[in-house]
């Protein structure tokens, strides 16, 4: 054990970071440990080290230090403690994990942090969800019954209804703890409080989810059902609180799975359900699919042969699930059978073979070496073989007026191939989505002037860190933190300046802006998606030439964070981010005697229903953003002006690009593009927020990891969430509507007296409440305040 920081040691680390790959993480796991604890009065010189030692570590991939607790930054966070100290932060933290794992340890599942609900992956079935459930949660006290998701949606719908505003969910917590099955549950209860007219919208509605998890989840190492994209679902409601309608946005479908999926995963559902499905029906020939030789893009060491999927008696009941949900919610027979015939031809074009053209002059020519698996592709997409062969092995270039074909390498051939196969199923996705959109709009159920409202449900995919971090573990942890940042908003900043703004005392909680971090990636024209796209631009670069950017940048602005790091591999961030679809095979596939495969490649590819200007939270949230980050502001603007240049389809593939112009669409800046356009949705509502933890990683149930719920804990500030909970306000009301919605209360019926404080403190007198404070503008109320006025109102 040589002395930390000696020569020794960090010969002894470098060694560890550089040669062992395996060993890399535990390395900087250990390191960061050692800093944090050696930190005291030695701040600078263990830093440098630690620069350099990262410094070195980078020669060979992306460290990215994330995240939580910062220990050194250069903002540091605006709010200053005024009254903790550290023991009182553990204390407090021991006594809410204590009170998890009792609580979980028998079955209750679920906590209330202030109006925070937490909630404990069980890994076994409960049996708190039956239709008793629904109505013992319906309009209840939260206090009369034990914490439950239930009661969320229930807090929501009333919100609605009562102010009659906007409400968003925001569900969060890491891969695997426990999101998709809440925003189920969440569905479930929304669909019961809204008592719709019509038993067939409420079917519809419930199917949703089934039918796009179908397609947008996946089995991984961490989950078997994975969501591998965010969805955000509206129900939409009539201000007297019926559910007329839904809808639903999707962002970021981690597409690179329909071609290659890491150790231990598997590829979407959808291609093993259909498999087996049509198997069943003696349907495989029918779409060129074999029933013994398994598709190149379904083939890892996980899944070796078609038989074993074919005679998988739980994809072929999924399989029937699912077009059961395609037929109730309302697609036609025609279409199922062009979605069936793209699925079948995205597999086969895995299959398709090349080899390189063996000339004395030209040896960069590719040629195809299966035939007979090209003419079954083009026969699914309905279009020329020969044509496909000519997109697939050459590509055109214009130059000087001029039209020229080059022979595509075997390499580029093999890459054309697969980003056909990843954009025909991203098309194919968005295109269900938006079919569900205009089949579940409420069309015609709100009346003339009417004005619907709408309660989302926000579930994207979790926080990943596995052995090895690509390009898409990227944008999703980038996905989590902005996420991280809309709660820490909330939460905290607005909170407390309202606070200031309105001269209410209420004491400041410290907590970590994870800002500096979000900028480091999101910052133009210097964040890491910034490189990043810089470097896609050259066609010379390469990976090694963006790990070379990437650590000119880290070495400057380099923060550490406790938690866990993620180290990220560069190999292919280029080539992911480029993702160009060549303009021969759009022409092509616009050729398509299939109508469904005209659509997926024709424009306008906007999203439906999205005609509304910006709202006055939204400018909020512009303004806010454009104090230190004037990228973001920028794109939000771009989203606008193409709302304005293209009209508004309802059956058209949600990616806002211009199809015959990819060059300038990364996927990163599209990525950026969806981030915002999410958060426009989410500072849109009322937010109220569920965080899933997973109480271990074997999924067992009734285990409960103390270490790894404490790191969840402590990450996502649910430690200062209570604090601020129990000391802050969560309800703040203007005088005018609290008298609107109380006055009943205090005074005669016919007498709506003046929207002033002292008619507002009558009401609260009256209804003999305390530790509420008056602000300049707003009543300031806790929510069981709000819960016990709102139970007299409807007594009264
Ligand atoms: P990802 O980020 O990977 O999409 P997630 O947070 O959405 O993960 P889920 O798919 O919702 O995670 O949950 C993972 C698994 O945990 C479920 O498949 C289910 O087995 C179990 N689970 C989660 N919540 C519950 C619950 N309330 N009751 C029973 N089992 C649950
Ligand atoms: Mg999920």
């Amino acid at each position: 054990q040589p002395e930390l920081w000696s020569d020794d040691f960090n010969d002894f680390i470098c060694k560890c970071l550089i040669k062992d790959f395996e060993l890399r993480p535990n390395v900087l796991d250990l390191l960061q440990h050692v800093f944090i604890k050696q930190i005291v009065g030695r701040e600078k010189t263990l830093q440098k080290q630690l620069i350099e030692l990262i410094d070195l570590s980078q020669q060979i991939g992306v460290i990215e230090k994330t995240r939580h607790e910062r220990i050194h930054t250069k903002k540091g966070s605006h709010m200053k403690t005024q009254c903790d100290t550290d023991e009182v932060d553990d204390l407090a933290t021991l006594e809410l994990l204590d009170e998890l794992q009792n609580r979980y340890m028998t079955d209750q599942i679920y906590t209330y942090v202030g109006d925070i609900l937490i909630a404990v992956n069980p890994f076994h079935k409960m049996d708190i969800y039956t239709p008793q459930y629904n109505q013992l949660y319906l309009g209840a006290k939260r206090t009369a019954n034990p914490p439950h998701i239930f009661a969320v949606a229930d807090v929501a719908y009333q919100s609605l209804v009562s102010y009659n505003a906007d409400q968003c969910i925001v569900i969060s917590g890491e891969s695997g703890a426990g999101k998709t099955e809440s925003a189920h549950l969440l569905v479930q209860q929304l669909t019961v409080l809204g008592k719709a007219n019509n038993r067939s919208l409420q079917e519809k509605i419930l199917l949703v989810n089934s039918l796009v998890e179908a397609f947008g989840n996946a089995c991984t190492a961490i989950n078997d059902n994975s969501s591998r994209f965010g969805k955000y679902l509206e129900m939409k409601y009539t201000c007297g609180g019926t559910v007329v309608g839904a809808q639903i946005s999707e962002y970021l479908l981690e597409k690179s799975r329909v071609i290659h999926q890491a150790t231990g995963e598997k590829n979407f559902h959808i291609f093993y359900y259909m498999y087996a499905g049509l198997a069943d029906r003696k349907k495989l020939a029918h779409y060129k699919l074999s029933d013994s030789k398994t598709p190149k893009y379904l083939c890892n060491e996980y899944i070796k042969l078609v038989p074993d999927i074919v005679s998988n008696s739980f994809y072929k009941e999924q399989f029937e699930t699912v077009e059961q949900c395609f037929k109730v919610i309302g697609f036609s027979l025609e279409e199922l059978g062009s979605v069936y015939s793209t699925l079948a031809a995205i597999l086969s074009s895995g299959d398709i073979e090349f080899s390189p053209v063996a000339t004395e002059h030209q040896t960069d020519k590719s040629h195809i070496t299966n035939n007979c698996i090209l003419e079954n592709v083009a026969s699914l997409l309905c279009i020329r073989s020969d044509e496909l062969q000519e997109a697939l092995t050459s590509h055109c270039v214009v130059a000087r007026g001029e039209t020229i074909v080059r022979p595509n390498t075997v390499e580029k051939a093999v890459e054309v191939r697969d980003a056909m196969g990843k954009a025909l199923y991203g098309r194919l996705f968005s295109w269900i989505v938006n079919r569900i959109n205009s089949l579940l709009q409420p069309d015609g159920q709100l009346g003339e002037d009417e004005k619907g409202y709408h309660i989302g449900i926000l579930d994207i995919f979790g926080f990943e860190n596995f052995k090895k971090n690509s390009f898409e573990q990227l944008c999703i942890n980038i996905a989590n933190e902005q996420i991280q940042f809309y709660f820490n908003q909330h939460i905290f900043a607005w909170e407390q300046d309202e606070y200031l703004n309105e001269d209410v005392d209420a004491r400041m909680i410290e907590y970590e802006d994870n800002r500096p971090l979000l900028d480091l990636f999101l910052q133009k024209p210097m964040g890491m998606l910034s490189l990043l796209d810089e470097e896609s631009r050259f066609p010379q670069a390469t990976d090694q030439t963006l790990v070379g950017q990437f650590s000119d940048f880290l070495k400057d602005c380099l923060q550490f964070y406790e938690g866990f790091t993620v180290i990220y591999n560069a190999g292919g961030f280029l080539s992911k981010n480029r993702e160009t679809l060549p303009a021969d095979i759009i022409l092509l596939l616009r050729s398509s005697e299939n109508e469904l495969i005209r659509k997926l490649v024709t424009h306008p590819l906007t999203k439906t229903g999205h005609t509304n200007t910006l709202k006055a939270h939204q400018r909020l949230c512009l303004s806010f953003l454009n104090d230190t980050n004037k990228c973001v502001q920028m794109v939000f603007y771009g989203r606008c002006k193409a709302l304005l240049k293209v009209d508004i389809g309802t059956d058209t593939p949600s990616h806002p690009r211009e199809t015959t112009n990819m060059k300038t669409q990364t996927v990163a800046s599209y990525f950026r593009y969806s981030l915002m356009d999410l958060l426009s949705k989410m500072v849109a509502g009322q937010p109220h927020f569920v965080r899933c933890i997973k109480p271990n990683n074997d999924r067992h149930a009734q285990k409960f990891d103390r270490e790894k719920v404490l790191v969840q804990l402590r990450y996502t500030g649910l430690l200062e969430t209570a604090k601020i909970r129990r000391q802050g306000y969560s309800h703040r009301i203007l005088f005018a509507n609290f008298i609107k919605r109380y006055y009943i209360l205090a005074f005669p019926a016919h007498e709506e007296p003046e929207a002033t404080p002292e008619s507002c403190a009558v009401i609260l007198e009256k209804a003999k409440l305390e530790n509420w404070a008056m602000g300049k503008t707003k009543v300031f109320l806790k929510y069981y305040h709000v819960e016990h006025l709102n139970l007299m109102v409807q007594q009264a």
